[in-house]
């Protein structure tokens, strides 16, 4: 039987590999554990093989999640959408959020975010490649975002995150992420401190670190099928 810790050697090793061949250092990766539907039994298996961030979709899921497991040193990441009605859980219970798209809920965040607490590290959303229907900013306003988020007092503006489409081969889904870190360097041109390129999942982490994501979020590759 394959067990998570097998499967998560297996996906070191693919970033690894990557890093090779594009001349990175292996450090310069970070790798999310995506434990969205996965039981707390699942995440322990994964922190006993030495894996300590993992990534949460549903707020709700993730808060009940967190509380099973507070026993182990993990740090968490919101990477689903958030509601409104839903920010002061986040600010509560999660170390970084990946999803902000709207300074609205990036405000509601950092003035709920508690005082005892670091603050929240968070990425901008960008959208390079769907319809005005999708999550995350176009890259052209990119910039005006990532500004005012950067002066949020209790928010940490870590980066951009980043989820496209799959493509047909490799060319392709490095073309995507490529999009996604000329936005990243054009807001680091700018000016802002930025060190956290989120793109890249189970599918594409290869394509993406070839074209220089600094965390990937893989889900699917370590937990095993969703049901
Ligand atoms: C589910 C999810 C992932 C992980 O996807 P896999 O294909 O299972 O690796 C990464 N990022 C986000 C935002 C997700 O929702």
């Amino acid at each position: 039987m394959t067990t998570i810790a097998d499967r998560l050697g297996k996906v070191r090793e693919r970033i690894s590999a990557a890093c090779g061949s594009a001349g990175r250092s292996v450090d310069d990766v970070s790798l999310l554990a995506v434990s969205k539907t996965c039981g707390p039994d699942a995440v322990r298996q994964a922190h006993a093989a030495g894996q300590r961030a993992f990534g949460e979709n549903y707020v709700q899921e993730g808060i009940e999640k967190i509380a099973a497991l507070h026993d182990l040193p993990l740090q968490w990441h919101c990477i689903g959408p958030i509601q409104s009605n839903k920010t002061r859980l986040v600010a509560e219970h999660f170390d970084w959020v990946h999803t902000i798209d709207r300074l609205k809920i990036a405000e509601r965040l950092s003035s709920q975010r508690p005082e005892g607490m670091a603050p929240l590290q968070v990425c901008v959303q960008v959208n390079v490649d769907g319809g005005a229907a999708k999550s995350g900013v176009a890259p052209g306003e990119a910039l005006e975002l990532a500004r005012a988020v950067a002066a949020l007092p209790r928010l940490r503006l870590r980066g951009i995150m980043s989820i496209p489409e799959p493509a047909p081969d490799f060319e392709g889904a490095r073309a995507l992420h490529r999009q996604v870190r000329e936005v990243f360097e054009q807001l680091r041109g700018a000016g802002l401190p930025l060190d956290t390129l989120s793109t890249g999942m189970s599918a594409d982490l290869e394509a993406a670190i070839a074209a220089g994501s600094t965390m990937v979020r893989v889900g699917t590759a370590i937990f095993g099928a969703r049901g």
